[in-house]
């Protein structure tokens, strides 16, 4: 029987294969009385499946090299190391355990029981007799993973198979299934709720990332047309790589520029390799997740300077860390306080004004860097003026600092700001009389204009780029900046969406900061784009407040 399930499609592209189940084994344990005799060679049993667990981990560890996977898959694997140690926890207190993590209301930490879980899943496994491994794909098939939830230590030992996609019951946009897709570079779609139940093992199974959609034991059509769609896809991937070097420009000459997101320096290869005009954003972040000890300002300084480096000579925006919120703590000591609601706490900026110390240290590390480069500095979840003149006073302490001890810096670096909370873009010229630039964060700007939660699946119909109220914001901000002459980019996963291309090209935007994956696509579109011809169209949207005239203006839009 066909059937579709829907989900949140965190890695776009078509897969077309073969489902494979990964086993539940929490489920799946049979409960039985032992004789008390039996208790010291079932405590034994355990032991010896930590160990080979221990060792598994290990070894993937030790298997993974710098192009073997991406930089986020050793810290997971970390986690799962701590988790493993603590073996009473484990044994007898995961129940426990799950019960706590389920009552935490930051969307992100709630989803790292599944690490919990994943652990004990090995250790059963072990126990069972099944090891972790999986049956070689078959070249010829794609092979499709079901699973309740992955974890990153899977997913490589799942690599050498060529697996052409993934698929988990659980898992928002924030969960790591999601992080680790992206990396991958494969389609996959999270949060279906019941495909591991509702699939068997070798069912044909289509995946739509791009759709949120997948598509079980299709029937002959609809496999002929997404076979026909797959190839599309392939082909338009192929051909897009031809503009890799092609000057992203306006039919009537506007000139654009197209910038890369990225989280930590191993990301620039790929941003070069797409040929980006820069870093708009670097996520400095990511620099102090999954680790027991703060980055120091050396260790900092090289992975600003590579990047500043690396991109020779191009704009290289670091974001000074946004922690708080969805990205809490992960293992540094200071940032364990829960908030009891994070995304409206002490983040981003606030963050940072609150721990001067830590601050100090990432500023003297970036204005380092920038005698590498040509490095700026943005700020990140700026809404008031106070805050920007601290932040400005703390640059400048920091750069008397190296003067003194007459360490090079760009003496002139530039400061910009985020507008990503709707106040900011309505008190916008108190930033614009203070910063050099600034830029957009639209995935944060409609998570709290439409007080969406953006990392909780449960709330995600509700997330809505094309909301009429967000149109307007977004609209309003880049104009007010375009007519302020501050240069403004919009940094926001918006940027990457060729969907919305030609409105925000419409409303005067020239600065696109997206991840490398979509860099292409948005510049196909520039390329055939006449801003002239849409302007007219983009002023009707701007005016609307009708969502369904919003739709079909944006469907003219991009005809
Ligand atoms: C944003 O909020 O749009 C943004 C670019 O920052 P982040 O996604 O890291 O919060
Ligand atoms: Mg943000």
């Amino acid at each position: 029987m066909s059937f579709f399930l829907h989900g949140i499609g965190v890695s776009g592209g078509i897969a077309i294969g073969r489902a494979q189940l990964v086993s539940h084994a929490t489920l799946e344990v049979a409960h039985y009385t032992i004789a008390s005799e039996q208790v010291e060679p079932e405590i034994e049993r355990l032991t010896q499946a930590l160990n080979a667990v221990q060792r598994e981990i290990e070894s993937l560890h030790g298997a993974m090299t710098a192009d073997d996977a991406p930089a986020e898959f050793g810290a997971f694997l970390d986690v799962h190391w701590m988790i493993l140690t603590a073996e009473w926890a484990l044994t007898q207190q995961m129940g426990v355990l799950i019960e706590q993590f389920d009552l935490i209301e930051d969307a992100y930490l709630r989803e790292r029981k599944a690490d919990v879980v994943q652990v004990v899943e090995r250790l059963l496994k072990v126990l069972l007799g099944k090891p972790g491994a999986v049956r070689p794909a078959n070249a010829e098939e794609q092979t499709v993973l079901v699973a309740h939830d992955l974890s990153p230590a899977d997913i490589i030992q799942f690599k050498g198979h060529h697996f052409a996609a993934f698929l988990t019951d659980l898992g928002g946009v924030t969960s790591h299934t999601a992080i680790v897709a992206r990396s991958l570079n494969v389609p996959a779609v999270v949060a279906t709720h019941n495909a591991r139940a509702l699939i068997r093992d070798d069912e044909l199974v289509i995946v739509d990332g791009a759709r949120n959609v997948v598509i079980v034991n299709p029937d002959g059509a609809v496999l002929h047309e997404y076979q026909l769609k797959q190839g599309e896809f392939a082909l338009e991937q192929k051909k897009l790589q031809r503009l890799t070097t092609t000057r992203a420009a306006t039919l009537d000459g506007q000139h654009v520029e197209l910038l890369a997101n990225i989280e930590l320096p191993e990301d620039l290869e790929r941003a070069v390799e797409a040929g980006a005009a820069g870093v708009g954003l670097f996520r400095s972040e990511f620099l102090f997740l999954n680790r027991d000890e703060l980055p120091s300002e050396d260790e900092q300084f090289e992975a600003y300077r590579q990047v500043a480096a690396g991109m020779d000579g191009k704009p290289v925006t670091i974001r000074t860390f946004d922690l708080g919120a969805d990205k809490h703590k992960q293992g540094v000591d200071g940032l364990s306080r829960v908030a009891p609601n994070p995304a409206l706490g002490l983040r981003a900026v606030r963050f940072c004004l609150a721990e001067p110390r830590l601050f100090h240290t990432q500023l003297r590390a970036i204005l380092r860097a920038s005698h590498y480069g040509n490095v700026k500095i943005l700020i990140p979840m700026i809404v008031s003026a106070a805050e920007v003149d601290q932040t400005l006073t703390m640059i400048a302490r920091a750069k008397e600092s190296l003067r003194e001890q007459g360490v090079p810096f760009d003496a002139g670096i530039e400061v910009g700001g985020m507008i990503e909370i709707p106040a900011a873009v309505l008190a916008i010229g108190m930033f614009m009389s203070r910063l050099d630039f600034l830029s957009i964060g639209t995935n944060d700007l409609i998570q709290y204009t439409l007080a969406v939660d953006r990392g909780d699946d449960a709330v995600s119909h509700l997330y809505d780029p094309l909301h009429p109220a967000v149109v307007k914001l977004v609209a309003m901000a880049i104009s007010s900046a375009v007519k302020g002459g501050v240069p403004v980019a919009v940094c926001g996963e918006m940027a990457g969406e060729v969907q919305m291309t030609r409105l925000l090209l419409g409303m005067g935007l020239r600065n696109f900061s997206m991840h490398p994956a979509y860099l292409l696509s948005v510049k196909q579109r520039v390329l055939t784009t006449d801003v002239t011809k849409i302007t007219p169209l983009v002023e009707r949207m701007r005016r609307s407040d009708d969502p369904n005239k919003l739709a079909q203006l944006l469907a003219k839009l991009n005809d």
